[in-house]
């Protein structure tokens, strides 16, 4: 598009601002940035204001102002699923890193190779192995998921941690 906003420019959108300085709206999702090259000065209006803001000049710069506003919406929302992405391989790695290093896992890891040597010649005895096996594995899987609700992991992600 070669045709050139006359009165405002684009700048982007933010979540920072969520009233309106055109109309006053408040409680909005997001507001865009716009430079007022009239004023020189950078406001915050409502996706519909700010599409307006430029009617009195023509309809190709309300046309181009409405397509440059939603341009940059779609780059913030892209932005910030990207950063939320991010945020959760963080958590899941430290989440990760915390359940590896913790005595209660290594203490079950430790058991299960503990118990590959341990009688196990009787029905009974066999029995008792695979007994505190267990109860040490729920030990185990108890400070997993203390540690799932610690990071706020989302359901489905308990398998990354090991
Ligand atoms: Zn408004």
């Amino acid at each position: 598009m070669s045709y050139e906003l006359k009165n405002f420019k684009v700048l982007g959108y933010t979540t920072d601002f969520n009233k309106c300085e055109c109309c006053g709206k408040e409680d909005l999702k997001g507001t865009v940035s716009i430079l007022d090259l009239i004023g020189d000065i950078v406001l915050h209006f409502g996706s519909t204001c700010a599409a307006n803001a430029n009617k009195y000049d023509s309809i190709e710069a309300a046309k181009l102002a409405k397509q440059l506003i939603k341009d940059e919406i779609k780059a913030f929302e892209k932005a910030q699923k990207l950063y939320k992405l991010d945020c959760l391989n963080k958590a899941i790695q430290d989440a990760r890193n915390e359940y590896q290093e913790s005595e209660e896992l290594k203490a079950y890891n430790k058991r299960i190779s503990d118990s590959y040597d341990m009688d196990n010649s009787t029905y009974e005895l066999h029995r008792a192995i695979v007994q505190e096996n267990i109860r040490i594995g729920n030990i185990a899987r108890d400070k997993k998921n203390e540690i799932i609700l610690k990071y706020n992991l989302p359901d489905g992600f308990s398998y990354r941690l090991g």
